[in-house]
């Protein structure tokens, strides 16, 4: 397949926009060569601007679970946008999504809508600290939740150290207040809990880390963070960013059966419009503005058309009882598929699932952690990645993000994708 526009077209956005793109992952950094310009989508399928035709791996990195172009979705917004695209102003659309959303999500009875998966978080933090009155979270190295200061922390000298910022621009005074732990490690959230007594407002936590590869909770970690929050006074916040409205209707906290106190939202609840939420219980939800103290706004927040195309979603996957079996089946089908062309090549790997978040790591150990992350052989992944895309596949430029299977891939299509990686694993 040839990629000459997207080519071109790379180089002139590289004069007005920094690197190209307007979100770091997209410029093809990890992987080599020129990002995909996209010209439209349809269902599993992407069309760049060669005319190539790609099966999508990424699917917006998750909003479009439903496929590209999702017609609901589409009219929805049409059909809003012509009666007036913002308002500033309350519109009872946003209650709809929001009586909707809370009747889906376990143990929240109030939902605030904002723009981006790191506003949620972001805000969610500083609800916590509002509420607890207390300055320090504990986030796991490896979690991504969002691009705002307190996450920006890579792991330093150790947990129970101050963290340092990973950033410039993020200030020491700021990562001071963020811990780093180890994810799947309980004992050193214990640990962190224990030096910082009486400190800590939250914890918040990817419950199914996406952002070094799809990575699932070691049995017990989430119950064990549970009690260690309740027994402390700590917050639990559930990043569902990614798995929300993903791997069952109430998400990882209807998954795995456990209640954080504070939960939010991206990526499918918008429908792939520009959304994010934060939920609670109202008791929790009232510290905000402006009934509470806690301040929190925004001028395009419960947009009308970001919230038609919210609801369009949430009531197709509401009205769809078998959406979540039917994501997770096609994802085991493709995991199979992925583990008998790897093995028989030989290649050293690891699958990580849960539902129909995926992803491969080229190493043979189990991957349950930033460290064990970051043990995959690079190399491996680029020529894995450049092979796929050659034959039509698009998986995400990196190696450390997750697969995210939308329900508009066909069995077809899963075996046009099952042979490509048979053929790749042959010069790996
Ligand atoms: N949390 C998680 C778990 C995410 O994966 C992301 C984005 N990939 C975010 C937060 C930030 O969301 P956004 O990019 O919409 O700001």
């Amino acid at each position: 397949m040839l990629y000459q526009r997207s080519s071109q077209l790379f180089a002139d956005a590289e004069k007005v926009i920094p690197g190209g793109v307007n979100s770091p992952v997209r410029a093809f950094k990890g992987v080599g060569g020129t990002p995909i310009f996209v010209k439209s989508a349809k269902g599993a399928y992407l069309i760049d601007e060669d005319g190539n035709r790609l099966i999508d791996y990424i699917n917006s990195w998750g909003p479009m679970i439903l496929g590209h172009a999702y017609e609901p979705v589409v009219n929805a917004i049409t059909e809003k946008a012509k009666l007036g695209t913002s308002f500033g102003m309350p519109t009872q659309l946003e209650t709809q999504i929001a009586e909707l959303a809370v009747s889906m999500v376990p143990n929240i009875d109030k939902i605030r809508f904002v723009n981006s998966g790191t506003e949620a978080c972001m805000s969610a933090v500083r609800l916590a600290r509002g509420y607890t009155k207390r300055d320090k979270i504990i986030k796991f190295a490896g979690c991504y939740h969002g691009h705002s200061d307190s996450f920006l922390i890579q792991a330093g000298s150790g947990a129970l150290t101050f963290g340092t910022p990973n950033s410039p621009g993020v200030t020491e005074g700021t990562a001071k207040d963020t811990l780093l732990a180890t994810f799947n490690d309980l004992q050193n959230v214990a640990d962190i809990v224990h030096f910082n007594k009486e400190t800590i407002a939250a914890i918040i936590i990817e419950p199914v880390a996406g952002n070094m590869g799809c990575i699932p909770p070691a049995a017990g970690f989430l119950q064990g963070l549970r009690q260690l929050c309740t027994k402390n006074g700590i917050l639990l916040i559930f990043d569902e960013v990614m798995t929300g409205f993903r791997l069952a209707k109430g998400g990882a906290q209807e998954l795995y059966n456990i209640k954080a106190d504070i939960v939010t939202f991206g990526k499918v609840i918008g429908g792939g419009l520009p959304v994010g939420a934060f939920a609670a219980r109202a008791e929790i939800m009232d510290y905000l503005a402006p009934i509470g103290p806690v301040y929190q706004a925004g001028t395009l927040s419960g947009n009308p058309l970001a919230m038609a195309a919210g609801l369009a979603m949430l009531q197709a996957l509401d009205a769809d009882a078998a959406i979540f079996e039917r994501l997770d089946q096609k994802t085991a089908y493709l995991e199979k598929g992925i583990r008998e062309a790897l093995s028989k090549n030989q290649v050293g790997f690891t699958v990580n699932r849960v539902g129909s978040m995926i992803s491969v790591h080229f190493d043979k150990n189990p991957v349950t952690d930033l460290k064990t992350a970051a043990n995959g052989d690079n190399e491996s992944f680029k020529k894995f990645f450049h092979g796929l895309l050659q034959q039509g596949v698009y998986i995400a430029p990196s190696a450390y993000e997750t697969w995210f299977i939308t329900d508009a891939l066909t069995y077809e299509d899963l075996d046009f994708t099952i042979r490509a990686i048979d053929e790749v694993a042959k010069i790996l």
